[in-house]
């Protein structure tokens, strides 16, 4: 296993460049990844998924409510283990890696965004983005620094004492995607992130993972709603625990060398 070094630690030359890991791999590779919740009666959430995720893409994972995506999100952001098949992030196998080591592996290369935001009310937006680099040993002068950089991106650095409470739910979603941006993730995952949204503020969060996209972060967004879904580059189409269609699987001139594996869009960004 390789480990994640403080080096890596470090923000890239614009604060936002993905950390590469194996930079020859994709930035995230699902084989077969199969989930049943030892419910009564058991539960087959996936029954094997594959897909891969290439650095740069912004992927929407749609399908309606009970078709897994929120399982296959958090097998992706290894909150959750597969009971079969494997999950590789930034080329590492998270099957080899202890719980303690995935842990430093979300905190360094996954950003998280939910439909509840989940943000600590009590404390300042500035200090809910700076605390997502608590984890990655960052010291706290540096953390407000980079908290405020990426409260910029999301246009709410003008006010970073104010408290969620405060706040719409448009920029509370924006203050909780700037903490998952802080730590200059590999990939961004985003669970129903307009959820609790009204159509035009969600709508702008659209247009917000959009532009970060631009800047060249690597999202994957998952939603029930097809609308939000047509705004992304490729879709995946979830179906009762299985992929009905990947729309990457559309573009003929995708190179094919390893079958169901290597079914993502070109790494065309330069
Ligand atoms: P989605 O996010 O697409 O709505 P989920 O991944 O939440 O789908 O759920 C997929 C299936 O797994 C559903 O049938 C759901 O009821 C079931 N499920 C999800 N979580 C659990 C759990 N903790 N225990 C048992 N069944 C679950
Ligand atoms: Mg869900």
């Amino acid at each position: 296993m390789t480990p994640i070094t403080s080096a890596e630690r470090r923000p890239g030359p614009i604060g936002l460049s993905p950390r590469e890991g194996d930079g020859s791999r994709p930035v995230l590779e699902v084989e077969q990844a199969t989930k049943v919740y030892p419910s009564e009666p058991p539960v087959t959430a996936l029954g094997g998924v594959s897909f891969t995720v290439a650095r740069g893409e912004l992927v929407g994972v749609v399908g309606p409510s009970g078709s897994g995506k929120t399982t296959l999100l958090h097998l992706m952001g290894t909150l959750d283990r597969p009971n079969a098949g494997r999950v590789w992030i930034t080329g590492l196998d998270t099957a080899a890696l202890t719980d303690r080591w995935l842990a430093t592996l979300r905190a360094s290369r996954i950003g998280f965004v939910f439909q509840q935001f989940f943000l600590a009310e009590h404390q300042s937006v500035l200090d809910n983005v700076a605390d997502g680099l608590l984890y990655a040993g960052v010291p706290q002068a540096e953390r407000r620094a980079r908290a405020l950089d990426v409260l910029a991106l999301v246009d709410l650095d003008r006010r970073p004492n104010t408290r969620p409470t405060q706040l719409s739910g448009g920029q509370r979603q924006r203050v909780a995607i700037a903490r998952a941006l802080v730590g200059s993730p590999a990939i961004v995952l985003a669970d129903e992130p307009t959820g609790n949204l009204d159509q035009a503020t969600g709508q702008a969060i659209v247009a917000l993972l959009r532009d970060l996209h631009d800047r060249g972060v690597t999202i994957v967004v998952v939603t029930h709603d097809r609308d939000i879904a047509a705004c992304m580059d490729r879709r995946i189409e979830m179906l009762d625990g299985h992929i009905a269609h990947d729309s990457a699987t559309d573009k003929p001139k995708t190179p094919r060398s390893r079958p169901g594996n290597d079914n993502h869009a070109p790494e065309a960004r330069p």
